[in-house]
């Protein structure tokens, strides 16, 4: 509404409201808060407007693909968390929590039948991606989808940026005008209509059932048909313990950044990832935290537009300037990448170079090759691979560095590109909390030559990017990482 860039909104069809319907509809399906939600204030905006009442919706099904203990566990806290906030604050929250397969869908077919119009997140991966291409033939009142992921607007670039240079340039160029048009801190408490969405008996009991399911999860979860081997993780999936992480990294972390990000042992990351991929804390909160730390003379008019290249942009702390080209660069390119690329996650998507150069070394003879089996309890020669592959499987997360590595190696040990592609996404996507994210397909396809250049040729990798374990023992910390992760499943040879 008021205040949005209209390069945020997508509309999903070109019906307008229906004004006769009951309520307007927020589909929480990215980004799970209340606060600094572009989405949730286009969808106050609207009940405003309509002079409505604002049905919030969350669901979870049971069927997503790599559905697991691990992720289900994740989410159910988080949602658990916004049903405890609904009812303090007296919203009309409805969330459904499937046990099987196809339930919400039928739930919420029929929940929306008097809806005024639907908003909901704008998500350029995963099953959210597909759905949200089809919500708005699904229904004969205005669809719309709204982009909440990052400080540049999905709909700014015209075409998916071939390198983080290139969005670099255009993330320079437009920053100051993201920054400073934020999402609101509390939007629902701009919600004027505050009635109470009435609901069939059967709607309640549905609601009911999944309040209960998200409050006692562990009675509910061995039911459902998804992965119980990949277990719950120590993070909790609410906004709370992500604030709790973010203050700890900007006292800690954020003053060592720029030189031990790389370092496993120095703990130098923030470790947001989980929380910004299941949307339970913005990227705009993060920035601002982080400019917080520039020096103390420091402000906007600092900024000098630098031709895409990384120094000598905010002109700051170098630690708060690198870390805000990760987590703005870095993590939106992948957005607008896969934003334009709806064949985001496949091996043709790579550039023209890269996929040539894997193909012309396609049969060259590796000297390992393993299994998904083998990768997947860290059955390799390589103690680091060990370590990094058991920190996800265990842990849930990899350190960056040893992420690039460890998808580098991969590549080197199966037996061609495509068959490599797949274990990785498989394996990131099915034990990493903050996996089947873009960056999960940014970070993989990095290893692969997307968003980078040719390198010097040599066998297997042709002219991508090799990276050895060796340099990387030589290169960064890790003594403290391999005595927690290392030597934990070794291979019999
Ligand atoms: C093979 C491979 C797989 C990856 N899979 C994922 C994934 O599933 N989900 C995911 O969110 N990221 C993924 N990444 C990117 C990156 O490794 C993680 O975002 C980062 O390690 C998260 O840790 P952090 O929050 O402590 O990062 P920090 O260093 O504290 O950075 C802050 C934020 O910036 C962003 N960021 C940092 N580095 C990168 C990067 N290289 N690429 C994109 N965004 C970045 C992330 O949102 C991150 O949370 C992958 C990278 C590789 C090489």
């Amino acid at each position: 509404m008021q205040g949005i860039n209209s390069k945020r909104v997508f509309r999903r069809n070109e019906n307008g409201p229906n004004p006769d319907g009951d309520f307007v509809v927020y589909w929480m399906q990215a980004h799970h808060r209340y606060k600094y939600n572009y989405a949730l204030e286009y969808a106050v905006g609207w009940a405003n407007k309509l002079d409505k009442p604002l049905l919030i919706f969350e669901e979870l099904k049971c069927d997503y693909p790599w559905a697991s203990d691990r992720i289900h566990t994740f989410y159910l806290q988080g949602m658990a968390e916004n049903a405890d906030i609904a009812e303090k604050k007296g919203l009309n929250y409805f969330p459904v929590v499937e046990l099987n397969s196809g339930q919400s869908k039928k739930i919420w077919q029929e929940l929306f039948k008097n809806t005024c119009c639907l908003i909901t997140d704008e998500y350029p991966v995963f099953f959210i991606r597909d759905r949200n291409d089809r919500l708005g033939k699904q229904f004969n009142f205005m669809v719309r989808t709204v982009d909440s992921n990052g400080l540049i607007p999905l709909g700014m670039t015209e075409k998916a940026p071939y390198n983080a240079y290139f969005f670099r340039k255009i993330m320079q160029k437009n920053f100051i005008e993201g920054y400073t048009a934020p999402p609101s801190e509390d939007p629902i408490s701009r919600l004027k209509n505050k009635s109470y969405v009435s609901l069939t008996k059967r709607q309640k009991e549905i609601r009911e059932t999944s309040l209960k399911r998200m409050h006692n999860l562990a009675d509910f979860i061995g039911k459902l048909d998804i992965r119980h081997n990949i277990g719950p993780i120590a993070l909790a999936g609410t906004r709370p313990a992500a604030l709790e992480k973010l203050d700890c990294f900007i006292q800690h972390g954020l003053k060592k950044y720029d030189e031990k990000r790389n370092d496993p042992d120095e703990n130098a990351t923030s470790g947001m990832s989980p929380w910004l991929h299941f949307g339970k804390i913005s990227e705009y909160e993060i920035v601002k935290k982080a400019l917080e730390h520039q020096p103390q003379n420091w402000d906007l008019d600092n900024i000098t537009y630098n031709g895409g290249s990384t120094g000598g942009f905010f002109n700051g702390d170098e630690n708060v300037d690198s870390f805000l080209d990760e987590v703005i660069t870095w993590r939106e390119v992948g957005f607008h990448f896969a934003h334009h690329t709806p064949d985001y996650d496949k091996f043709e998507t790579l550039p023209d170079w890269a996929r040539d150069t894997l193909e012309d070394h396609a049969d060259d003879p590796r000297k390992w090759t393993y299994s998904f089996e083998e990768l997947e309890q860290s059955k390799t020669h390589d103690e680091i691979w060990n370590a990094a592959q058991a920190q996800l499987r265990e842990a849930g997360v990899m350190h960056n560095y040893l992420r690039m590595l460890w998808g580098k190696k991969v590549i080197e040990w199966t037996p061609n590109p495509k068959t490599a592609l797949e274990y990785l996404i498989e394996l990131n996507n099915l034990y990493a909390i903050d996996g089947r994210d873009p960056n999960s397909y940014s970070g993989i396809f990095w290893c692969f030559g997307r968003f980078d250049r040719a390198w010097q040729e040599r066998p297997v990798f042709g002219k991508i990017r090799y990276m050895t374990s060796d340099s990387t023992r030589k290169k960064v910390k890790l003594k403290q990482y391999l005595a927690k992760y290392g030597n934990q499943q070794k291979l019999d040879m």
